[in-house]
């Protein structure tokens, strides 16, 4: 009897899970998403498409941060292959550059940065003349930046062209999901926060997408702790001027003062083209929420009934596109080993 997994969700990590499944899939099987909100919607609730976006390292040695730099590490070398094979995905290889005037201990303790940031093309720490004045710390790598709602609708569209369908449907329970249609019995919960979960929390973030291009992808941490930073958006997509992180933050209308500070700061730190005589000009602010967790990602298969599995895969927080493929590879692999699916590609 043919099966219907229910995957919820349509932001990054639902759509990278959804394709990365398609490849495992039993011939009996087929794959249902479900969603909210799809990328041709928007939603201060649906994170993915007010992404940057742009890989930043992010230097650690807990359990999350090694996870998370593993999950990066996978997402960095599938993206290049995106970026040389499909380019209207989105995805563009540019240099990044960080300047740090006050950097935390982390990026102090050597093997902290050595677990996330030497596999990166090209990575050299910056030598004291090389960086500019103020800045305590400075390296510089190959990365990429993402035009995140066209690599939503890109794998969207690769999703239903390998065979997948879609319902736009709010859901109630995670467990409504295993009634949406028949021989449903196993969901994958891609919702971003997950269904009450007591560890989900939001941070809120504002940024600025101006017209004004730059070549490279550039993160300042400023001496009161604030970031800025500027992150061009692939296929003309802009640049978006960054950012704040503020966590438990609902409000969601935009601060003019907070533009106002992130557009001086980026007129102080970044090199703008001279045609725009040290103007921008604004597309408009973003406020986004990002779904996050403490202790990072729930990635976890849940038995909630006599062959019944909800797999989850929310709260990736920051990092959503960072880290996609690697938590949809990791999602795969929890669902090969309960005998969800079929370890060989049948596509
Ligand atoms: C301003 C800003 C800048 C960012 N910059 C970066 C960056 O540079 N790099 C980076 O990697 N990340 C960045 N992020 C974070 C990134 O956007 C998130 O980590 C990522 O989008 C999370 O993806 P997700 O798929 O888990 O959640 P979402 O994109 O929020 O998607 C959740 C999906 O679940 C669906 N859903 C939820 N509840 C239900 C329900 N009850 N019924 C049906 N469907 C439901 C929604 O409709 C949606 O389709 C940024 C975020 C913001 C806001």
């Amino acid at each position: 009897m043919s099966e219907t997994i229910v995957v919820i969700g349509a932001g990054v990590i639902g759509l990278s899970t959804a394709l990365d499944i398609q490849q495992h899939l039993r011939r009996s099987q087929s794959i249902l998403l479900v969603a909210r909100e799809f990328p041709s919607d928007t939603s201060i609730n649906y994170a993915s498409p007010w992404a940057g976006a742009h890989y930043r390292p992010v230097p650690g040695s807990s359990p999350q941060a090694l996870r998370e730099a593993n999950q990066a590490q996978r997402t960095y070398e599938f993206l290049k292959r995106v970026a040389a094979d499909e380019p209207a995905a989105g995805i563009r290889f540019i240099q990044g550059v960080e300047h740090l005037e006050a950097p935390p201990p982390e990026y102090l303790d050597r093997e902290s940065v050595r677990n996330v940031y030497p596999h990166l093309d090209g990575f050299r720490a910056l030598a004291p003349h090389e960086a500019p004045a103020g800045v305590k710390w400075g390296v510089q790598y190959g990365t990429y930046v993402v035009n995140s709602p066209v690599y939503c609708a890109y794998m969207l569209r690769k999703f239903i062209l390998n065979g997948g369908s879609t319902r736009q449907y709010t859901l109630a329970h995670v467990n409504e999901a295993f009634s949406l249609t028949a021989n449903v019995k196993t969901v994958v919960n891609c919702s971003g926060t997950g269904f009450d979960d007591p560890q989900s929390f939001i941070i809120r973030g504002q940024t600025c997408l101006i017209r004004n291009p730059c070549s490279a992808t550039i993160t300042r941490q400023n001496s009161d702790g604030s970031w800025s930073f500027c992150i061009p958006r692939p296929l003309d997509g802009g640049t978006i001027i960054g950012g704040t992180k503020q966590p438990h933050d609902w409000d969601p209308n935009p601060s003019l003062e907070t533009r106002s500070r992130l557009l001086a700061n980026a007129a102080k730190w970044f090199p703008f083209t001279p045609e725009s005589g040290g103007k921008f000009d604004v597309i408009r602010d973003i406020v986004g929420r990002r779904p996050a967790r403490e202790g990072g990602m729930r990635i976890e298969a849940e038995k909630v009934a006599e062959n019944r599995y909800v797999v989850h895969g929310y709260g990736a927080g920051g990092r959503g596109f960072e880290i996609s493929r690697g938590v949809a590879e990791d999602i795969s692999a929890l669902m090969l080993e309960k005998g969800l699916l079929q370890a060989k590609a049948s596509l």
